[in-house]
């Protein structure tokens, strides 16, 4: 039995969504964009999704667009509204944990004349508030913040950061990378404050290459790529229907759920913690009141890629850190203020609604079974 806990890294795509994909795939293929009725049931399957995902956030369909994964959104986002905001404005305040898409295009952004502050976790490993808030200025355009870190599972202060900034300063655009909170967290645009806000398809049971950004009505975004004018002129190219309707069918199947879901991953996260607790010299990097989907632990010095080919060998798949980076070490976890040794024997598990018990106890003892028989 295959054991798949590597579910920050993507999902298993579901019924509902393999479904809805396979029908835009061979019924509803036409183009949204063309005048005929084929073009019209088209356009009404990326409209029904957009709704979809725009319940499931609170906030009216037209302010989603869709894109081509995360990584396009948070690229159009930072990029967009600096391009927008930030002539005269040059600074920018991000957190320091960020996914490589936001953290990258800041330094692209730095190299082209913003000013981009990173605010770190303090000595405890969490955010504190204050020092995000204090790092803005009147001269700031944009700020950055993700909901969810994809290494450890820590929730930022979102909610506290972006309502205290937009008081004070109402006009910085408010950008949110929610890839790894949304359909797993309860997040609203209204309760977080976002202006921009980023979401995968499939980190949530759809397709790889579907992605959306929602932009506040008024929040100005200067699209990055340019065309037909699809997405309202905002992201040109033709909509991939199919995998629009499969990220539609998958929020619409978890969205009813996600507290009941929330509750069962916080008692397969306690199981997990109990078995972990019983394997001498695994200490965890994630921090208690993390999401319970994403548990980072450093395996009694057993070196990351070692352990993750050893329990690849039984069928037990996790992650050596963020798959995005293929194993390198994003330097994240250094930022937490896991230590250099901890940080390179790093494993992340992470669960989905559908992961149970068995599966967790079977990864468990592989992982001591993994300690004894490799060498530090
Ligand atoms: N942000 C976060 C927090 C992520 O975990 C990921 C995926 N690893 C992305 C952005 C990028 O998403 P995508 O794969 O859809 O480009």
């Amino acid at each position: 039995m295959a054991v798949y806990l590597d579910n920050a890294a993507t999902t298993k795509p579901c019924r509902e969504a393999v479904e809805a994909i396979n029908n835009a795939l061979t019924e509803n293929y036409g183009n949204p964009s063309s005048l005929h009725k084929m073009g019209l049931n088209a356009q009404l399957v990326t409209d029904g999704a957009r709704k979809k995902i725009a319940d499931a956030l609170g906030c009216d369909a037209g302010c989603i667009y869709f894109t081509s994964g995360a990584t396009e959104s948070n690229n159009l986002a930072i990029r967009g509204a600096a391009a927008a905001y930030g002539r005269r404005k040059k600074r920018i305040v991000v957190s320091s944990v960020e996914h490589a898409s936001v953290a990258e295009t800041m330094n692209d952004l730095e190299k082209n004349g913003f000013e981009v502050v990173r605010v770190h976790p303090d000595s405890t490993g969490r955010f504190a508030p204050a020092d995000f808030i204090n790092a803005v200025d009147e001269n700031t355009c944009l700020i950055s913040m993700m909901l969810v870190n994809n290494e450890t599972g820590y929730i930022l202060p979102v909610k506290e950061v972006f309502s205290a900034v937009k008081r004070r300063f109402p006009e910085i655009a408010a950008h949110c990378d929610c890839v790894q909170g949304f359909m797993k967290l309860p997040v609203r645009v209204s309760a977080l404050n976002a202006d921009l806000l980023s979401l995968s398809g499939h980190k949530i049971h759809s397709a790889k290459g579907v992605g959306a950004l929602y932009i506040k009505k008024g929040i100005r975004v200067i699209p990055q790529v340019t065309g037909g004018k699809q997405e309202k002129g905002i992201r040109s190219g033709t909509e991939s229907v199919p995998l629009i309707a499969g990220f539609g069918a998958a929020v619409e199947k978890l969205a009813p759920t996600i507290n009941e879901r929330y509750e069962r991953a916080c008692g397969l996260r306690s199981f997990l913690l109990g078995r972990l607790s019983e394997i001498s010299g695994v200490t965890i990097n994630s921090p208690d009141d993390g999401s319970p989907y994403i548990l980072n632990i450093s395996a009694a010095g057993r070196r990351s890629e070692i352990m993750l080919h050893f329990l690849e060998q039984r069928e037990i798949y996790v992650s050596s850190g963020s798959a995005c980076s293929k194993g390198a070490q994003s330097g994240v976890l250094a930022e937490f203020g896991v230590s250099r040794s901890d940080a390179d024997s790093a494993v992340r598990i992470s669960i989905s609604s559908e992961t149970t018990e068995e599966e967790l106890a079977l990864f468990a003892e592989a992982l001591a079974d993994g300690i004894g028989k490799i060498k530090t």
